[in-house]
């Protein structure tokens, strides 16, 4: 048996050397050299071209080399009874952490309409306030969500998470469900989010969770592009009820040259470089997934299909 890798970061002759050092025995095969298809029990990977999934006959598992799992999800030639696990790190994202408190930051400090100023030659004078009066609600407190508002919460600011299923975090306040996303948005005036993209958070952040937020507020989008309605987001902002808003992730990428969002005044663009994602640190746990597999233990970091992620 054998695994597929089709990875998109690091050289092949590094996933070669990690490999043989982790587990030597291992048959890996690189994407698109995959041998004989019967052969391959195992595929490593953000994705497949379209229909590939199909051709192997034998595959018992997948490995998600991305956190968030859903062009897997989405993708029609996946066999409903393959698992599908995640081989980022269970304890959070450093680098996500990083563009997290970067981008909240410079919301909370007011640089977009500072840079603004400065183009107009114009010495302004802004409100200035601590982080420990500022209110951060982060969207998803999952591996990479719950790091993230730790990490905000480290700094001074005053942090809430919305998530799906009711739970007690101390020093943080935790909303769950639709049932409290209003009053979420509501205290919420740096909004950021790390939801992932599922039939229930899809175009979440529309213009009556725009409307719920409170007037000046900042939404920072690190989830998924389709997670944001962008009209709503542009009426907000051009209505003034939002200050700014920073989008790291589209609909369509890369952005598409004539997109109006490339030029808004008060949206930032950013090319989905939030992080870099790490081949080695995922090694150990694509072979521990491999050796449950091979030994009929459970999976660890098992996505649910149900839920979306
Ligand atoms: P997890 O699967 O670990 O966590 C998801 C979180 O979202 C959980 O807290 C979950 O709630 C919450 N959630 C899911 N559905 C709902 C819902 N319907 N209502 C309320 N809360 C919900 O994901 P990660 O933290 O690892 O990653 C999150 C996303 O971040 C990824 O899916 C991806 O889209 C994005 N991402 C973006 C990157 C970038 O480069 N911009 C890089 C990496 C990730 P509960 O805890 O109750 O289950």
């Amino acid at each position: 048996m054998a695994l597929l890798l089709n990875f998109f970061f690091g050289k092949p002759e590094d996933w070669k050397q990690w490999f043989a050092a982790e587990m030597p025995e291992l048959d890996v095969r690189f994407w698109p050299e995959t041998g004989n298809r019967e052969d391959i029990d195992v595929i490593a990977c953000g994705w497949l071209p379209e229909g590939e999934f199909k051709t192997f006959p034998n595959l018992k598992l997948i490995v998600s080399l991305l956190a968030g799992p859903d062009h897997l999800l989405h993708d029609p030639a996946v066999p409903k009874h393959v698992p599908i696990v995640r081989a980022g790190d269970p304890s959070g994202d450093t680098m996500m952490n990083e563009v997290t408190l970067l981008h909240v930051l410079r919301h909370h400090r007011n640089m977009p309409a500072y840079a603004l100023a400065q183009q107009r030659a114009e010495w302004v004078n802004l409100p200035r306030q601590p982080a420990r009066e500022r209110k951060v609600g982060v969207m998803g407190l999952g591996v990479i969500g719950l790091a993230a508002a730790r990490m905000l919460q480290s700094i001074g600011f005053q942090v809430a998470g919305w998530v799906r299923t009711p739970r007690r975090i101390d020093g943080m306040d935790v909303f769950a469900g639709r049932d409290q996303l209003n009053a979420f948005l509501n205290r919420s005036e740096i909004l950021v989010n790390l939801l992932p993209l599922t039939s229930e958070t899809e175009n979440i952040l529309n213009a009556a969770a725009f409307a719920q937020m409170p007037k000046g507020g900042a939404v920072i989008n690190l989830g998924r592009g389709g997670h944001v309605v962008e009209a709503g987001l542009v009426a907000a902002l051009d209505s003034e009820h939002l200050a700014a808003a920073t989008l790291d992730v589209f609909r369509t990428e890369p952005l598409p040259k004539d997109d109006p969002l490339w030029k808004h005044p008060k949206v930032t663009v950013m090319p989905h470089a939030s992080r870099r994602v790490e081949g080695k640190p995922m090694v150990p746990r694509i072979a521990d997934a491999i050796r449950r597999l091979r030994d009929g233990r459970p999976m660890e970091n098992l996505i649910d299909r149900v839920k979306g992620y």
